[in-house]
Parts: C-alpha cells; structure tokens; sequence
C-alpha cells in the first residue's frame, strides 16, 4: 500500500519578453502567452557563447517577427483534421479551398440526392 503526501510543484505564471519588455500570462485575453517563444540551451564544444555555458532568450511573438523575420520559414495552417476532412469527398473540387459554409450546403445537396433516388426505387 502506498502512501502520499502533498507536494508543491511550480510553473511558469508570467514571461517578460527580453527585448521590449512585454508581460504574458496564460490568463491574459490577447493570447500572447501561447505565441511567445522561450530559448533554453547549453553551449557545447566550439560554441560561439563558450564551453558550457548557459543560454536563455524569452520573446514575444512581436520580437520574434521584428528581429528573426527574414530567416523565418512560415507556412499557413495545415488542412484541418477531423469532422472536416470527413466531408473532403462531398466537395466538387477537392483541390480547390473550401470554407465551413461551403462544405455544408454540399453535404445537404449530395443527402437530398440521396433521398430523392431512394424514393424513387
Ligand atoms: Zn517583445
């Protein structure tokens, strides 16, 4: 049989941006605490910081734009899993992007057809 105890464990509550000082918190409304990026790495051998040492760099996503934006390789939002791709073969042109509202009158298009051939059996 085991036994336990409380235990008191921390987590990151807040993170200042090194560079212009922006507050984030997971509870604030603008997001910014889930775009942030935090560097944490040691320098190995022949590293231009030295042997050993520790680095450390918080910036939010503003900074990361600002000073790393030339070299940053963006690319848009994956297509969606899920419900959605579910309905990818009721589309007429599956190639072709297609919103929310596009995908639903197609689904109710191809359900009446349906209907209408079972009624007519
Ligand atoms: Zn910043």
């Amino acid at each position: 049989m085991r036994e336990y105890r409380d235990k008191t464990v921390q987590e990151a509550a807040a993170c200042t941006c090194d560079r212009c000082g922006r507050r984030m918190a997971p509870d604030d409304a603008q997001w910014e605490w889930y775009e942030k990026v935090s560097l944490d790495w040691h320098g190995g051998y022949g590293s231009v910081f030295g042997d050993g040492a520790h680095m450390r760099l918080d910036l939010c996503q503003h900074c990361v734009r600002d000073t790393l934006g030339p070299w940053l390789r963006v690319d848009p939002p994956a297509a969606p899993d899920g419900p959605l791709q579910a309905l990818k073969g009721v589309v007429r042109q599956p190639d072709a992007p297609v919103s929310v509202e596009q995908m639903s009158p197609a689904a109710w298009e191809l359900r009446e057809g349906e209907k209408d051939e079972g009624e007519q059996r």
